[in-house]
C-alpha cells in the first residue's frame, strides 16, 4: 500500500475474508451465517464490503434501516436482505426491493400487513423479533397469543425467522442472565412452533455470543464486529485482521516557544518548546473532542504522538517533539497500533462508535489482494 497522502480509511477486504473464515470455522457446517452491514458497514463501505462477502458466500445481510438495504440492492446485492429497525413509512420501498422486515411491535405488524395487503403480497418473507431482556425492541414472551391471532390466518406474510438479541454477551459477569435470554428464546420458539404449520429457522448469538455461547448457534449467527477485526476480548481480537485503518499525514509542523498555546480556547499551554504537527482530520471526520488534550494519541513513523488541545473541526494537533518527522509523513490514527479498540478506550468509548463514527467525508481506499 503506498503511503497515505491524504486522510484515508484503508479498507482491507483480505482481512475481512480472514476474520469472514475464522467465525464461520467456530460454527457448526449447517449453521447459517448473516453478515450485519448497517451504518456503512461499521463505518467502512457496505456495498464493498457486502460484495465481498456476498462473494464468499454468505447467507444473509442485515442492516438498520430500509435506505440501507435500498443502497445494497441498487449495488447489485442479491442474498436476502433483514431490516432490523424499519419504520412504516418505508414498507413501499422495502417491499419494492425484496428486503425483509424485522416485525418487532403490535404496530409495526399491523402496520406492515396493511402494507403487504395493498401490495397484494403472498407469503412475503418477515423475521418476528423477540425481546428477552434487552429490552430495546421486540415482542415480549407474552405476545405469544396475539401473534398467534394475528399470524395464523395472514397469507401475505410469511415468518421465516424468529429471533432475539442478547444484553450483555460479552460480559462473562453476565453469564446467568444471558442463560436466562438463552431460556427465554426457547421457551417462545417452543410455544410459537406449536402454533404454526410451518416451522421459522431461529437466531440469536451476535459476535461475542458466537465466541461465548456457541452452543445456542441456533439455524443462523448475526456477525457485524467480529468481521470488522473485533471480538470484545483480547484472546479473539488476537485472531482476527481489523478491517479499517485510519491514516492522514503530517500538513504543516510547528515550532512553538515556552509560552504559547495550540489550539482554539488556548487549550493546550507550554512552558517548554514544543515541536507540534497539525493534521487534516477533525471531528467532522468522526475524531471527536473527547481525544483531544491528551487523551488520543497516533503513531508517527512509529512513535507514540499525543493529540494536544482540542480537536477542531477539520484539523488536529499532536505532539512531536521527541519524533523525527517532517510535513508529508504517514500518521497512522488507528489499525493495527493503535487497534481501534486502544483507540477508542483513550476516549472512553468503544471499537464500535469510533468506526461508525468515520465520516463520509473521509476517503475510501481498498485492498483486496
Ligand atoms: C448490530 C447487531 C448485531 C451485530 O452485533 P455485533 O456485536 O457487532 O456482532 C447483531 N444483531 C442485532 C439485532 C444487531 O442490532
Amino acid at each position: 500500500m503506498p503511503k497515505a497522502a491524504e486522510t484515508v480509511l484503508e479498507i482491507n477486504l483480505n482481512h475481512l475474508e480472514h476474520n469472514y473464515r475464522y467465525l464461520k470455522a467456530k460454527l457448526e457446517p449447517n449453521t447459517k451465517f448473516l453478515g450485519v452491514v448497517k451504518a456503512f458497514a461499521y463505518g467502512s463501505d457496505s456495498v464493498r464490503i457486502a460484495q465481498k462477502l456476498e462473494h464468499l458466500g454468505i447467507d444473509y445481510f442485515a442492516v438498520a434501516y430500509v435506505k440501507e438495504g435500498v443502497q445494497l440492492r441498487d449495488a447489485g446485492i442479491k442474498t436476502p436482505i433483514l431490516v432490523l429497525h424499519p419504520q412504516a413509512g418505508n414498507f413501499a420501498e422495502l417491499i419494492e426491493r425484496c428486503l425483509e422486515p424485522s416485525l418487532y411491535s403490535p404496530k409495526i405488524l399491523k402496520e406492515f400487513l396493511e402494507a403487504a395487503k395493498t401490495q397484494k403480497q403472498t407469503n412475503y418473507p418477515v423475521h418476528i423479533k423477540f425481546n428477552t431482556g434487552l429490552n430495546r425492541l421486540g415482542f415480549w414472551e407474552n405476545d405469544i397469543n396475539y401473534l398467534k391471532k394475528h399470524l395464523s390466518h395472514q397469507a401475505e406474510i410469511k415468518v421465516v425467522s424468529l429471533f432475539s438479541h442478547l444484553a450483555a454477551s460479552e460480559d462473562l459477569e453476565e453469564v446467568e442472565f444471558t442463560k436466562t435470554q438463552i431460556n427465554t428464546f426457547l421457551k417462545i420458539i417452543e410455544a410459537f412452533d406449536k402454533n404454526l404449520k410451518y416451522k421459522p429457522f431461529k437466531h440469536l448469538l451476535n459476535t461475542s455470543g458466537i465466541v461465548n455461547y456457541p452452543e445456542s448457534q441456533f439455524d443462523m449467527v448475526r456477525s457485524g464486529i467480529g468481521l470488522y477485526g473485533f471480538g470484545n476480548e483480547a484472546m479473539i481480537d488476537a485472531q482476527l485482521k481489523p478491517v479499517a485503518s485510519l491514516k492522514t499525514i503530517i500538513s504543516q509542523i510547528h515550532k512553538i516557544e515556552p509560552g504559547e498555546t495550540v489550539g482554539y480556547n488556548r487549550a493546550f499551554k507550554t512552558k517548554q518548546y514544543r515541536i507540534t504537527a497539525t493534521l487534516p482530520l477533525g471531528h467532522a471526520d468522526g475524531i471527536g473532542r473527547q481525544y483531544g488534550n491528551g487523551n488520543g494519541f497516533v503513531r508517527v513513523n512509529g512513535q507514540k504522538a499525543p493529540i494536544i488541545g482540542n480537536v477542531c473541526m477539520d484539523m488536529t494537533m499532536i505532539d512531536v517533539t521527541d519524533i523525527d518527522c517532517k510535513e508529508g509523513d504517514e500518521v497512522v490514527v488507528f489499525g493495527i497500533d493503535p487497534s481501534a479498540e486502544e483507540f477508542a478506550s483513550t476516549a472512553n468509548t468503544i471499537s464500535y462508535e469510533l468506526l461508525t463514527g468515520i465520516s463520509q467525508r473521509v476517503t475510501r481506499k481498498y485492498i483486496d489482494r
